[in-house]
């Protein structure tokens, strides 16, 4: 059934273009988006129907990069709290922390079991620990970090030292 909410065709009485625009939808696709379809001067147009409301929302169209941001991260929460303009960066940004890390698939060079690590964080794992790594573990990372400073550390026996590499 197709429903407009007396708030758009409020909108449309007095929005851009005013006379001889009408606005149908707001229409659902399978994802869940919306849309409205607006006929200005004969022509049709498809709009995102969040993109719509945000820009009646701050009285203008939206700049090229400009985005219409789903606040909560739902783009199916077209509630006017939930949108907010943000540059195309910040949204791309915000994307990415949303998005579950990327995981890696590793051998841990100190006991050679196999292991997942998000990829974020071994890119400062490895920034950190020069070269070596990542590591399955804090552990594997000292004694590795131990090993590599050999049986003498500020010129005195490192105590810290347990071994050889095992196998
Ligand atoms: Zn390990």
């Amino acid at each position: 059934m197709v429903h407009t909410p007396v708030f758009l065709l409020l909108l449309a009485r007095r929005g851009r273009g005013g006379i001889g625009m009408r606005i149908y939808g707001p229409y659902t696709r399978k994802d869940g988006r919306q849309h409205i379809i607006l006929y200005e001067n004969g022509k049709r147009k498809t709009i995102s129907y969040p993109k719509y409301l945000l820009e009646q929302k701050l009285g203008r169209s939206l700049l090229p990069n400009e985005t219409c941001d789903h606040i909560d991260g739902d783009f199916t929460n077209n509630c006017l709290d939930n949108l907010q303009v943000l540059s195309r960066g910040d949204n791309a940004a915000k994307a990415m922390a949303l998005k579950p890390a990327e995981q890696g698939y590793f051998v841990c060079p100190e006991c050679h079991k196999s292991f997942y690590k998000a990829m974020r964080d071994v890119r400062s794992n490895q920034i950190k620990q020069k070269k070596a790594g990542p590591f399955c573990s804090k552990k594997c990372s000292g004694k590795y970090g131990q090993r590599q400073n050999k049986t003498f550390r500020g010129g005195k026996p490192n105590p810290r030292y347990t071994g050889d590499m095992p196998e």
